[in-house]
């Protein structure tokens, strides 16, 4: 039996009810957030402001509770071992950095290699030049085929050089591909690589359970998943999480320190320098004990039909290049109007309050290897209607026509 109400879910959002009008369809830039995540930042606030781990009076250490639960939801979230493994961080920036940096010297040296793909956002790219290439590290990307798939085939002969890390996306921002990550977990492990996802647009889309997939490492943004901006997860295997150097020095991630050097902390505490976002990881737990109110499989069927209807519609309208393939897509749809800047069509769908992103998404080596300015990127949510399906569809046929008159 079905029990997923899109109507009651779309319910739950007050921003909606405030913008009746907006079709927002830039949901794999952020999500908007419903009523519970905002009210338990504002409780927060309002209630139980105060630091956390370090005051001896009773706020503090309420404080210190709520925040500890956090981390125990979260963990129970993705079915991680122990609750150690999750190090609240500002996102999957900020984890894929702590990562990249944290494995240098340790269990990276200059020479060894690092495999990423050609679909990664630059969060994925960037950390591995500024942390690992630039003391010798060498980084191989697998290409992809002529449907913009990861190509599996390349990917296997890329194991052959034996990378230490393998770190590629779960779904990628980009296109709306999800990855076989099982798969491409197994076969990394079997070639004796660390594997590090980024989960940033994966967690949105389908049930977590980090100990069934066995990767070393996934990563994610809250703000992406319902909850607050400057908030995210690393979650790791702990005897790896144990080898990360710190990138971050400063309270709360010590023992001891002297003037001399300073000894490091138990974990979560020596990956969490300083006073963390309190109020946010508060509302980040309270999105995914909301979330898991509703029925994930079915959100997933929903969200399934939207995208199975919009395809349909974009079908129906003549001079698009879609780059996005149906098949194993996770909610986004990314295409061109023939000859035209993506940026004019976004702009067009915006003066009729259809929101989406034209550009490049933080891939530029993907649009360069495509030989594109740039596309315009729909991402679906769960609170989204047929009726945004239906005025995002016409909203576009009228911005092809108005460019192409
Ligand atoms: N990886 C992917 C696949 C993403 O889509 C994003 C956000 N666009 C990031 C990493 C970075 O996330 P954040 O900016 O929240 O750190």
């Amino acid at each position: 039996m079905h029990t997923f109400d899109p109507v009651n879910f779309r319910g739950q959002f007050e921003f909606f009810l405030q913008n009746p009008g907006w079709v927002y369809l830039d949901n794999a830039a952020t999500m908007h957030k419903p009523r519970a995540v905002v009210s338990a930042v504002n409780d927060f606030y309002q209630r139980s402001n105060s630091n956390v781990h370090r005051g001896a009076h009773n706020l503090s250490q309420h404080a210190t509770r709520l925040f500890e639960q956090a981390r125990d939801d979260i963990a129970a979230f993705i079915n991680a071992k122990e609750r150690q493994q999750i190090i609240f961080c500002s996102g999957a920036t900020a984890a894929l950095n702590q990562i990249a940096y944290g494995l240098m010297h340790t269990v990276l040296q200059p020479g060894d290699r690092v495999l990423i793909t050609a679909l990664e956002h630059h969060a994925n790219i960037v950390p591995w030049h500024l942390h690992c290439v630039r003391f010798g590290v060498q980084l191989d990307v697998v290409p992809l085929t002529n449907d913009y798939q990861v190509d599996q085939t390349a990917f296997a002969q890329l194991l052959e050089k034996k990378p230490k890390v393998v770190s590629f996306s779960h779904v990628s921002n980009v296109l709306g591909h999800v990855q076989p990550v099982a798969e491409m977990v197994q076969l990394a492990k079997n070639a004796g690589a660390i594997t590090v996802i980024d989960g940033a647009q994966g967690i949105v889309h389908e049930k977590l359970d980090v100990q069934a997939l066995d990767a070393d490492f996934y990563v994610w943004s809250s703000h992406k998943l319902y909850g607050p901006t400057g908030t995210g997860v690393l979650y790791g295997k702990t005897a790896l999480l144990e080898q990360l150097t710190p990138i971050y020095g400063g309270g709360e991630m010590i023992s001891e320190v002297q003037f001399s050097h300073s000894l490091f902390n138990i974990l979560p505490f020596r990956l969490e320098a300083g006073t963390p976002d309190i109020a946010g990881v508060i509302g980040m737990a309270a999105a995914v004990n909301w979330l898991q109110k509703f029925n994930i499989d079915e959100i997933k069927e929903y969200k399934a039909m939207l995208l199975k209807q919009f395809f349909s519609g974009l079908s129906q309208i003549p001079g698009l290049d879609i780059l996005s393939s149906p098949v194993h897509n996770a909610g986004i749809v990314t295409l061109n109007v023939q000859g035209e800047h993506p940026a004019d069509v976004a702009e067009l769908l915006s003066q009729q309050a259809v929101a989406v992103r034209g550009g490049q998404h933080c891939a530029m080596p993907l649009f360069n290897q495509l030989k594109l300015a740039g596309a315009v990127r729909f991402s679906f949510a769960p609170y989204n209607t047929e009726a945004d399906v239906a005025t995002s569809l016409h909203a576009l046929t009228q911005a092809v026509e108005i460019l192409t008159a």
